[in-house]
């Protein structure tokens, strides 16, 4: 919860301003053996930097909040993606938009619905509210 205020200050100072952010939702976690809570928050950020330099800055505020790169899934306490840009399609190694994964996980898309549910997925042509409507993620995600 802090965490993620953290992160909205700096995204706010640093990269652009907040135009909307979702509630936050409380996702159960993948293994059964690490229970600790994993909270997420879809934001919309107007910003001038282009995706690569925002990759950067989105890395630079990870580190900021105290983010060791070579942290395994699960004990991560912060982490912060770039879900898509407006409706560009990139595809470098160092960064894929919009986010590959993002369809097939249900803590992106009910966050990600709840702020911009009329946003077409650029490559498969569907609406967040399409996606999330067949997402066959199993995990439950509910509003903390
Ligand atoms: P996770 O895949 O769980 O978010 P990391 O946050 O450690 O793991 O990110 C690993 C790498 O993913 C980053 O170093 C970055 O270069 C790359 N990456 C590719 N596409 C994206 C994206 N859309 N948003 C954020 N990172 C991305
Ligand atoms: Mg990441």
């Amino acid at each position: 919860m802090l965490n993620l205020q953290q992160a909205r200050w700096h995204i706010a100072q640093r990269i652009g301003t907040i135009i909307r952010a979702s509630k936050l939702f409380d996702t159960e976690p993948w293994g059964k053996e690490d229970q600790a809570r994993f909270l997420n928050q879809a934001l919309w950020v107007s910003t001038t930097f282009s995706p690569l330099k925002l990759l950067d800055m989105v890395q630079e505020i990870e580190i900021s909040l105290g983010r060791k790169r070579l942290e395994k899934w699960g004990t991560r306490i912060i982490d912060i993606d770039i879900i898509f840009y407006s409706n560009k399609i990139i595809a470098t190694d160092r960064l894929q938009v919009p986010h590959p994964l993002m369809q097939e996980r249900n803590f992106v898309l009910q966050p990600v619905n709840e702020i911009a549910t009329k946003w077409k997925h650029p490559i498969l042509q569907k609406t967040v509210a399409q996606l999330a409507l067949e997402c066959k993620d199993e995990r439950k995600v509910n509003f903390s």
